[in-house]
C-alpha cells in the first residue's frame, strides 16, 4: 500500500456469478494486484440498470466537472 487510505484499494474487479443456482445475483469481487478477491458485493438482476444509471451519472460528473467533480469531492 501506497496511499494512507485506510479502504482495501482494489486492483481491478471480477464479475460473475456463484455456485448457487438459486442465487438470482449479480457477484463483484474486488481483487488486489495479484487477482486474489479481498471483499465482494451482489447487485440483484433487478437493481443493475440502477447501479449502471448511478455510475453514468457520476461519469458525466467527472467528465463535465473538471476538478469539480460534486459532493464527494
Ligand atoms: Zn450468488
Amino acid at each position: 500500500m501506497t496511499s494512507q487510505s485506510p479502504f482495501f484499494n482494489a486492483h481491478s474487479i471480477s464479475i460473475g456469478t456463484c455456485a448457487n443456482p438459486a442465487c438470482r445475483a449479480i457477484h463483484v469481487h474486488l481483487l488486489d494486484q495479484d487477482d486474489h478477491s479481498h471483499a465482494q458485493f451482489t447487485i440483484g438482476c433487478e437493481h443493475i440498470e440502477d447501479v449502471i444509471t448511478d455510475l453514468r451519472t457520476v461519469r458525466d460528473r467527472i467528465v463535465m466537472g473538471g476538478e469539480k467533480k460534486g459532493l464527494d469531492n
